[in-house]
């Protein structure tokens, strides 16, 4: 029995060990990924940029999340990545200028509070011309002052975002509803599962998906606010009150258009443990190719979670230094204000 392609049920939980076949991928070459000479050539594959470099704090460990990211892309095979890491914002960018228009999409795993002019430009450029973005959790901090970049996120939080920023916005009897009321933008609770309610099913990254499933122990978004235009909510998942939630169903998983350009913003994914998740590792892979190319090719793995259970993968997990030291345990890493205007050092 080969290790990497068990999936243990044990005490309800669903834990995948190992590697690609535990996903239900493939673990040939794919298509187009020929291996000659001992190198393996992309060609053929879609082209991803990893754009990290900043985060509002050490919580947000990009150095550790980037590679849980490029693993999870690369053991699909069909995405060629590449980790850019950008200076931060207080140093000098007239280095940096990484050529945007050689990638297909481009997952942001990066909080920045603002970008010099040009750069800004040549990101708007790139996504109106059709380039794909990917929002990854705090990504939506970034740039509260950027006016593309929040409508190429639709919602965002923090970063002492108000009601200029936008309406807040949920879904309400499955439509999508805006609420003008001011205030500051981005709460969550303590980490813990919570359920992920498909609202469009019909959408190729949602297709196939159960209608509701259990996510992993994560922070559950609330109270983003944005100009929200040309934005479908894909999923949404219920902020209970009893865990300092905003009683709505607060979109988590969102499609956008800015331009040509098609945005897949997830705002789940705080953490390794997080990204360990098989519900959001799935919706990222099949999100990053629906940013790319407009369709969706892959299957849903065996092990996807299921309204009661959560799914995650070990191997994804223990790329976290930290969580095999025991300090993984959800409920004892709460320590978040329930609201954006709190005192303290918010974890976003
Ligand atoms: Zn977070």
């Amino acid at each position: 029995m080969k290790l990497n392609s068990i999936a243990l049920i044990l005490g309800g939980v669903i834990c995948a060990l190992g590697g690609s076949a535990a996903s239900g991928q493939n673990t040939s070459l794919p298509p187009g990924h020929a291996a000659s000479h001992g190198i393996i050539h992309d060609a053929g594959m879609i082209r991803v940029l990893i754009l990290d470099g900043q985060s509002g704090g050490a919580y947000h460990n990009w150095r550790l999340t980037t590679p849980v990211l490029k693993k999870e892309l690369e053991e699909t095979g069909l995405f060629s990545v590449t980790v850019v890491t950008a200076p931060s914002s207080d140093q000098d960018f007239s280095g940096f200028e990484p050529n945007l228009d050689h990638y297909q999409a481009i997952v942001m795993n990066y909080d920045a509070p603002d970008w010099p002019a040009d750069l800004r430009a040549r990101f708007e450029k790139y996504v109106s011309n059709g380039g794909g973005l990917i929002i990854v959790h705090a990504a939506n901090n970034a740039f509260p002052n950027w006016p593309a970049y929040n409508e190429m996120i639709g919602i965002g939080g923090w970063r002492n975002r108000t009601q200029d920023a936008g309406p807040y916005w949920h879904v309400k009897d499955g439509k999508l509803v805006s609420d003008p009321s001011p205030g500051p933008a981005g709460q969550h609770g303590a980490r813990l599962p919570f359920q992920v309610k498909t609202q469009q099913p019909e959408h190729p990254i949602m297709k196939g998906l159960p209608p509701v499933w259990m996510h992993y122990p994560d922070e559950l978004y609330g109270m983003l606010r944005g100009p929200g235009k040309n934005m479908t909510v894909l999923a949404t998942a219920y902020s209970d009150p009893k865990n300092k939630g905003t009683g709505y169903d607060e979109p988590m998983l969102m499609v956008l258009h800015y331009g040509k350009g098609r945005v897949f913003h997830t705002v789940m994914g705080h953490d390794a443990s997080a990204l360990s998740c098989v519900g959001f590792m799935t919706t990222f892979q099949r999100g990053t190719e629906w940013a790319a190319t407009g369709r969706v090719t892959q299957k849903i793995p065996a092990t996807f979670p299921t309204a009661k259970t959560v799914s995650y993968r070990v191997d994804i997990q223990e790329l976290d230094p930290d969580l095999l030291k025991g300090a993984s345990d959800p409920v004892r890493l709460e320590a978040e204000p329930a609201a954006a205007s709190k005192a303290g050092v918010p974890q976003h």
